[in-house]
């Protein structure tokens, strides 16, 4: 078996519907790698069943119920809760290299060559392209790298509150140093680009390996008809019909049937 993984993270159990979609569309693209998901209290036990069914590792995380002095450091700062969540995933050293997927993404494509890239490889965040946007990245499990981060965290905080201001921080050399960390904007599509840049998304969009349903309008919100199965983007979100749909099939064929009518009641407006 391969020490490699896809990680992602669910902390309720409406985020875990999009885990379930990223990890069937994982599957569907019969990737050779593992797939975690870390989960947190916030998780029912009948959603985590839903997701141990089809990850290899769901990994329980808590950064409350940890005993050691730095995670007892961060109860003081509440703010920076979900960004805690999110570096657990440097902790996952069973695997020698993963790539963290947000549970608001969907694979396309086969994307295993992404685990030829080092840390820290990620695409450039539409709306300050100096910056990585932080919903895919490639990264190296590390207790070492954890801690840097976490006595990062405490010392300076997030520029915007969240992981992606972290991590541009602690990896503030990726704007500059080494291209092959860039990784090309299509593996990792953010959903604003296809009404800020409509001829690029014309041309290349038929390309896109990996979408990414960034900001409100999150697939399971948007309004699906019942009968015909057919999603009815809401306003702005017109351009991603396909994509939007796509998620929705994977949704009614791979993920509905096995859920409760309470759980497939999260998603759909
Ligand atoms: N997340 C979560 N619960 C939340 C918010 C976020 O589990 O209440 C996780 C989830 O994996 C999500 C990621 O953190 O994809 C980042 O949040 P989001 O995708 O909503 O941010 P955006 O990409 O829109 O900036
Ligand atoms: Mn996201």
């Amino acid at each position: 078996m391969s020490d490699y993984s896809w990680v992602t993270l669910a902390t309720n159990d409406t985020y875990s519907l999009g885990a379930l979609v990223l990890a069937r569309s994982l599957r569907r693209v019969s990737t050779n790698h593992n797939l975690t998901v870390m989960v947190t209290p916030g998780v029912s036990a009948a959603m985590r069943a839903q997701l141990a069914s089809v990850f290899n590792v769901l990994e329980e995380v808590n950064i409350l119920d940890s005993k050691d002095e730095k995670n007892l450091a961060l109860l003081t700062r509440p703010e920076l809760g979900i960004t805690f969540t999110k570096l657990h995933c440097w902790r996952l050293t069973q695997f020698s290299k993963c790539v963290f997927l947000d549970a608001d993404v969907m694979v396309l494509k086969n994307c295993d060559e992404l685990f030829d890239r080092e840390e820290l490889s990620a695409a450039p965040d539409v709306g300050w392209p100096d910056c990585f946007n932080s919903g895919v990245f490639v990264y190296r499990p590390s207790i070492e790298t954890y801690n840097a981060l976490i006595n990062f965290a405490l010392s300076q905080g997030s520029f915007d509150g969240g992981d992606q201001g972290l991590l541009n921080q602690f990896f503030s050399d990726w704007a500059t140093k080494d291209i092959s960390r860039h990784l090309p904007f299509i593996y990792n599509m953010c959903s604003s680009a296809t009404y800020s840049y409509l001829p690029a998304f014309k041309q290349f969009g038929q390309n896109v390996k990996i979408v990414h349903f960034i900001g409100t309008a999150k697939p399971w919100l948007q309004y699906l008809d019942s009968e015909s199965r057919h999603v009815k983007p809401s306003p702005g979100s017109e351009h991603l019909q396909g994509f939007l749909q796509l998620w929705w099939d994977i949704f009614c064929n791979d993920v509905h049937s096995t859920l409760s009518s309470e759980m497939a009641g999260l998603a759909g407006a």
